[in-house]
């Protein structure tokens, strides 16, 4: 009998008594806090997860450029792989949820506008997207990182399921680079053709804060001449002369449209890829017997800038907001219902 009652009293203890007072003794402000923010980012994640089903574009062929592999891969796991290619695993979630719909957006433009014959789209950065297989990317970050990093790239995936940008209700070219230096560029200031109504020019404040903003490449003149000479054979340039090595004429952005140097004006696309510059926002300075080249930003500046994003993330923004601002005039609409 006493068996039994000491039985009945741990069950009472174990089921009641114990979790009241463990509830009771961690009860304060903090926790109330913590827990609205819990449920708010439950509830964020029920309203975008758990239940969603693409209709279509729900798996993707992917060629994998260096063996020529095609895989057949779930849009969205695709799609962690590329974001954690594409952006430190340290910025903030809203910039990082931005990245995944951005690229989510230009992988379905690609899957619409095939590139590729066999495939949707590839794995190499300068021709499609990055990507990167979850073995390399776990290799690359400090161990005591790697499961939080990976966490945090699949619940931003995962918390914008089936959102893509659309303009007109069509999945926009969304293009990005990695630093604006303030000011982003249209489309035929670097690839010529025409241009998009949703990418315009527009500012962005705190891109200076990151290191891809400034950066110089430092040359004598005949290191300038053995580079310019690969596209232009019979380059010449007067050195002494200051009007034989200047800028022309700039973009509406503030970029170089067109430099002379010597005996050929050269378009600024073509002079950063000729020199290596980080992107066409530049100065020309002679200082003694070298050429520097004073350089803003960091990529073709066309679309969303990532260290904007991540700018515009800690400064309170949501993502889509911040696609908002990047990309004039688009609405983040569910894929489905395209
Ligand atoms: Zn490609």
């Amino acid at each position: 009998m006493k068996k039994v009652v000491l039985y009945l009293f741990s069950f009472v203890f174990i089921c009641f008594l114990l979790p009241a007072i463990l509830t009771k003794s961690k009860g304060n402000d903090k926790e109330v806090e913590t827990t609205t923010q819990q449920v708010e980012e439950v509830k964020e994640q029920t309203e975008a997860t758990p239940e969603y089903s693409y209709t279509k574009y729900s798996t993707i062929n992917l060629l994998h450029k260096k063996t020529g592999e095609v895989e057949q891969v779930p849009i969205d796991d695709y799609l962690i792989n590329v974001v954690s290619a594409e952006m430190p695993a340290d910025y903030h979630i809203e910039a990082l949820k931005t990245q995944a719909i951005v690229a989510r957006t230009y992988t379905i433009y690609k899957v619409e506008n095939k590139k590729h014959e066999n495939a949707d789209i590839c794995d190499d950065s300068t021709c499609c997207q990055a990507w990167i297989s979850k073995e390399d990317r776990l290799a690359k970050w400090e161990e005591q990182k790697r499961e939080s990093n990976w966490k945090k790239i699949t619940d931003c995936v995962n918390q914008t399921k089936g959102k893509i940008v659309v303009y007109g209700n069509q999945p926009i070219n969304a293009f990005f680079h990695s630093n604006s230096g303030g000011t982003t560029e249209t489309p035929v200031n670097v690839w010529g053709g025409g241009n998009y109504p949703y990418l315009q020019t527009v500012q962005t404040s705190g891109e200076e804060a990151y290191a891809q903003y400034n950066s110089e490449v430092s040359l004598t003149r005949e290191e300038l001449i053995e580079k310019i000479k690969t596209k232009y054979a019979d380059i010449s340039i007067n050195f002494d002369d200051n009007e034989d090595l200047k800028i022309i004429e700039y973009t509406e952005s503030g970029r170089v449209k067109t430099a002379k140097f010597g005996n050929h004006n050269i378009s600024g696309v073509e002079i950063r890829s000729l020199l290596g510059l980080k992107s066409t926002n530049f100065e020309i300075i002679k200082e003694n017997e070298k050429i520097k080249f004073i350089v803003k930003g960091y990529g073709h500046g066309v679309g969303l800038s990532q260290t904007g994003a991540d700018a515009m993330a800690k400064q309170g923004n949501n993502c889509e907001e911040i696609i908002k601002h990047f990309y004039t005039g688009v609405t983040i609409t569910d894929v489905n219902s395209i």
